[in-house]
């Protein structure tokens, strides 16, 4: 049975506070908290139901996808089953908060992507026609200039939503073909950092753009991505630092000279150098011990000089300054010609960034925190399904650092006792600490302490309070349980996901996170509940089965290596086996228990 369109309009009304009705509209309290701070009371969005789809739209600038990812819907509930469903909507919103029109974004069968623009009128209808361009995020961008916030302006409102996820300010006026010059005027006084895809038509698009907004912008900056395709391939690749991607190579676009650094980038044999705004590009290789060189000028994407230069050599610089001014005399090549001879020079001096790996490497190792399961200095993650009696693994885990066995304890290295300090989200310090006291019982341990913090808000909210009690006791590793509650808002998210490793990266420890499993009902295959940043960022992963007999004593933990650390190979899974016997609890080592997840 297929869903008609206004069941499941109604649907979706039902999961929301719903106010008037008018019309086709129907008017909802936003649930995107994450937007609105203290919830929506004036209910600013509303609901459309038109004849071929169901349309969203908040005064607050949210998106339709902020929208659908906060009720756990996709674009599949807003239109009719059997018509093609959009990937995304980008609504674009007027200065005051109030809609625009929509940009509406299908994947084609052949993977490239096709854009439609419609505008939803007052009654209900969809006009589809192009419309005069307003930025992407209008109202954000009038207040981050009101602020003197840094602005991303990316290349397409995909990048542009993941600058904000990265904690910048965002726009977009489209793709490389869509500026105009007059779209200057609503960048008046910002601070830019223009990312370009890394294709001809993005060096295309800064060029033109760069010679309007030099007029009107308080500082324009630009930068090529060290990797990636765009913003949001670099993000893929494990990447979100962005500020001090910024700060490193970001280029000042507006000089005195008129022409400003260029973008130099490492070839075989040579360097190729950009002049972004130019639309100038040098190709420098066949460097001789004397300092000869090949020159390649092109400019536009075509070669206008080629032919050889000594970088040293004054009658040389002349020489080609007069060739290229002859060609070309709106440049300013006497700066151009310097900037090449600097730049080549000094990295040929420099021997660039070469490392020796010298035998002083051999003596920094990467050590394991507990040998194979856990690495130090990079987070590590073990998962499991529900009650499978993670906490109760990661509690022994956390005895045994602090007793630091000094070798092997039931299979497990643990060279040195550490300081933890448990993050606990989930338990309270009873059951832990009791849990300790009995598996030190039952190992025969001395009950050694653990540092215990109870914790009720994501990480990164309480970052400055961990950060001082990691201080405080000068813990060297963090426990914590778990990954779900401590990271806080949709876990499928990227954004949360982000700010997550991003306050753990402030806190000098070593985390072992704990996790739940998501499962593929297809393939059954397992992996960390949630977004994929979880699983990349971390250095070492394991997953955790427990299998108990009904009303039995024992359980037995089945542990599974599902990411190795870079410097050593897979590891055979473990087992550990946990006898339960009043106030003790022994623990032995035990062959893995043979299930599906053997062979995953
Ligand atoms: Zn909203």
């Amino acid at each position: 049975m297929s869903e008609s369109l206004s069941q499941k309009y109604e649907r979706i009304l039902s999961m929301c506070e719903v106010g008037k009705r008018k019309g086709a509209f129907t008017q909802i309290a936003c649930p995107n908290t994450g937007n609105h701070k203290h919830g929506d009371k004036e209910k600013s969005a509303s609901l459309g139901l038109h004849s071929n789809g169901i349309s969203f739209k908040c005064f607050a600038g949210c998106q339709t996808d902020d929208f659908l990812k906060s009720l756990g819907l996709t674009f599949k509930d807003l239109f009719p089953d059997n018509e093609e469903t959009p990937s995304n909507i980008y609504t674009y919103h007027n200065q005051d908060g109030t809609y625009h029109h929509d940009k509406v974004k299908y994947k084609l069968p052949n993977g490239k992507k096709t854009f439609k623009q419609r505008t939803i009128n007052e009654d209900g209808s969809i006009d589809y026609k192009a419309t005069v361009g307003v930025p992407f995020r209008y109202p954000q961008l009038i207040e981050a200039i009101k602020q003197d916030k840094v602005i991303i302006f990316a290349e397409g409102e995909k990048d542009a939503m993941t600058a904000k996820i990265l904690g910048y300010e965002s726009t977009t006026m489209g793709g490389a073909s869509d500026w105009k010059d007059e779209y200057k005027n609503f960048f008046k006084g910002a601070n830019l950092v223009l990312i370009p895809d890394k294709d001809d038509p993005g060096l295309k698009l800064t060029s033109s753009m760069i010679d309007s907004l030099k007029t009107v912008t308080k500082s324009l900056k630009t930068m090529i991505l060290p990797l990636g395709k765009d913003l949001t391939e670099w993000v893929e690749a494990g990447n979100f630092d962005l500020k001090s991607l910024i700060d490193k190579t970001a280029i000042e676009l507006i000089t005195l000279e008129g022409v400003p650094e260029p973008v130099v980038k490492v070839i075989v044999g040579g360097y190729e150098l950009y002049w972004i705004g130019l639309n100038l590009k040098v190709i420098i290789d066949h460097i001789e011990n004397d300092d000869s060189v090949e020159i390649a000028v092109y400019q536009n994407g075509r070669p206008i000089h080629i032919s050889g230069y000594k970088l040293l050599s004054i009658s040389h610089k002349d020489g080609l300054v007069r060739s290229l001014e002859r060609l070309n005399n709106k440049l300013n090549w006497r700066v151009i010609v310097n900037q090449i001879t600097v730049q080549c020079l000094s990295r040929i001096r420099a021997g660039e960034d070469v490392v020796l790996l010298t035998s002083e490497f051999g003596k920094n190792k990467p050590e394991y925190l507990v040998n194979p399961l856990f690495v130090q200095n990079n987070a590590n993650i073990i998962y499991a399904d529900r009650g499978s009696a993670k906490s109760l693994f990661v509690t022994m885990i956390g005895l045994i650092l602090t007793m630091g066995a000094g070798g092997d304890i039931f299979g497990l290295g643990v060279e040195k006792p550490w300081t933890i300090l448990f993050l606990d989200w989930e338990n309270d310090q009873y059951t832990t600490g009791w849990q300790k006291a009995c598996l030190a019982r039952g190992l025969d341990m001395e009950d050694t302490d653990f540092h215990y913090l109870h914790c009720s808000s994501p990480l990164f909210k309480c970052l400055h309070h961990v950060q001082s009690k990691i201080n405080e006791v000068s813990a060297d590793v963090v426990i914590i349980d778990s990954l779900a509650v401590a990271t806080g808002g949709n876990l499928n998210d990227s954004e949360p996901a982000l700010n997550f490793y991003n306050a753990l990266r402030q806190l000098p420890v070593t985390p072992i996170i704990i996790a739940h499993t998501a499962k593929d009902k297809e393939n059954k295959h397992r992996t960390v509940y949630g977004n994929a940043f979880y699983e990349n960022l971390a250095r070492s992963i394991w997953e955790v089965s427990k299998f108990q007999q009904l009303g039995s004593s024992e359980l037995t933990l089945s542990l599974y290596q599902r990411k190795s650390p870079p410097f050593s190979g897979n590891q055979m899974p473990k087992g550990l086996k946990f006898k339960f016997d009043g106030d003790r609890i022994y623990v032995n080592p035990c062959s893995p228990m043979d299930d599906e997840r053997q062979g995953n």
